[in-house]
């Protein structure tokens, strides 16, 4: 047993959700007992920050760069929300250069992608630490027991209380439960984590709540887009054609560019240190088989390098990379949800006392951190007349 502590409330999931969810939570019950529970060594998730062992002082956002809020329902409760952050000097407006490449590779008048689309907001600091600031707020951190470097495989649901099981074999018990992640709630998870049933449909059998059985059919429609991202240290003299001094600096590739060189995305980060930091991404399906079906690395890496160098062939600012640069790879097995997205009104079952928050939701932000910030709030609020 990890501890004999019966928790009020365990968080599966230490992304961006289930930091709002938490802060928020523990701002309105500030005497209950929370754990977090993240098989990561820090918080993040898909929106966290490589900082390599390897290559030193380097701060690379290697999942979501930064994020926009189209809000175009105007939900309040996310505006303020926003402002909040703002406030707070987590983050600020993104106005960062963003440039769309057509098929020849020049730039673009019409600007619309779905990473980009109302207005951009940037962390101050790394995107991981967008997640520890919001924990942190109102010294909220000390309040809660982390778990990091704990997967959770097995969940059971036994008289009114929550029983988790970690790889490990660590147990943890809690009175009302929060998954911040679908993984557990999904057939991917039967190879992930090895085992011969979905582990919440093992918890709550089927016919026992109506909310539960839908929420696990929506799941079945709901697959997840892989993606690469490759992580490029630059050399210490590398840097733009003109004075561009902002922090970070876009490149989105129209779809016959996106499939001419297998990019997506391009971006660059400028480093504490000043040098120059560039994270592509990569969503093509055959660029991803090529590498994992490609014993050697090496030539990997210089064929992204030479199509770097292609796609940039002319451009007025940045220049070309000179094939002695180290580069890491980063491989999101699952790092959008695609397909369906999830009714709002499954996320809480007061029966199980189980609650669902995540990019997974339906609305505007599907598969992006406007959902899961939303889908955080508005959890928070159906939970806390449970709590009052
Ligand atoms: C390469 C890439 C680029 C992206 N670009 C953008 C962008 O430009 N704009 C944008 O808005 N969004 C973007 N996204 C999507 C965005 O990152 C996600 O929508 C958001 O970060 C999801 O946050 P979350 O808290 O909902 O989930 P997550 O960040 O996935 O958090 C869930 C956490 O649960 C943990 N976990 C899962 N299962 C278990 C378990 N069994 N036990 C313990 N821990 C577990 C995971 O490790 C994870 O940390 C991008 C994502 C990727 C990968």
């Amino acid at each position: 047993m990890k501890s004999d502590v019966t928790y009020d409330l365990l968080i599966i999931g230490g992304g961006i959700s289930a930091c709002v969810f938490a802060s928020k939570f523990l701002n309105n019950n500030n005497t209950k007992k929370v754990g977090l529970i993240e098989i990561g060594r820090g918080l993040g998730g898909r929106s966290s920050t490589r900082m390599s062992k390897k290559y030193k002082g380097w701060k690379l956002n290697h999942g979501s760069p930064n994020f926009n809020i189209s809000n175009s329902k105007n939900n309040l409760l996310l505006k303020r929300y926003i402002d909040e952050l703002l406030k707070n000097k987590y983050i600020k407006i993104d106005d960062s250069d963003k440039f769309f490449l057509n098929e020849d590779s020049n730039f673009e008048t019409i600007k619309e992608s779905e990473f980009s689309c109302g207005v951009n907001y940037l962390s101050l600091d790394s995107m991981s630490d967008l997640s520890k600031k919001i924990i942190e707020s109102n010294n909220l951190k000390e309040k809660i027991d982390f778990f990091f470097e704990t997967l959770i495989v097995d969940m059971k649901f036994n008289d009114k209380e929550w029983l988790l099981t970690s790889k490990n074999g660590d147990k943890f018990k809690s009175k009302y439960l929060i998954c911040s992640t679908n993984l557990l709630l999904h057939k991917r998870s039967l190879k992930i984590l090895n085992v011969n049933q979905i582990p919440l449909r093992k918890a709550i059998p089927i016919n026992t709540d109506k909310k539960i059985d839908l929420i696990l059919n929506s799941l079945e429609e709901q697959t997840f887009i892989p993606r690469l991202t490759f992580l490029i240290y630059t050399n210490e003299n590398y840097s733009y054609k003109d004075y561009y001094s902002k922090k970070q600096r876009y490149f989105y590739l129209k779809n016959n560019l996106e499939n001419k060189y297998r990019f997506e995305r391009i971006i660059f980060q400028l480093q504490d240190n000043n040098k120059l930091g560039i994270v592509v991404h990569s969503k093509n399906a055959e660029l991803i088989n090529s590498f994992v079906s490609l014993k050697d690395e090496e030539v990997f890496k210089q064929k992204i390098i030479t199509n770097f160098n292609k796609l940039f062939e002319g451009n007025s600012l940045v220049n070309k990379l000179t094939f002695d640069e180290k580069i890491s790879i980063m491989k999101w097995r699952a790092s959008q949800p695609s397909g369906l997205a999830v009714p709002l009104s499954l996320q809480f079952s007061s029966k199980y006392r189980i609650g669902f928050c995540g990019d997974w939701f339906e609305g505007d932000g599907f598969g992006r951190i406007e959902g899961s910030i939303l889908s955080a709030l508005i959890l928070e609020k159906k939970i806390k007349d449970v709590f009052k």
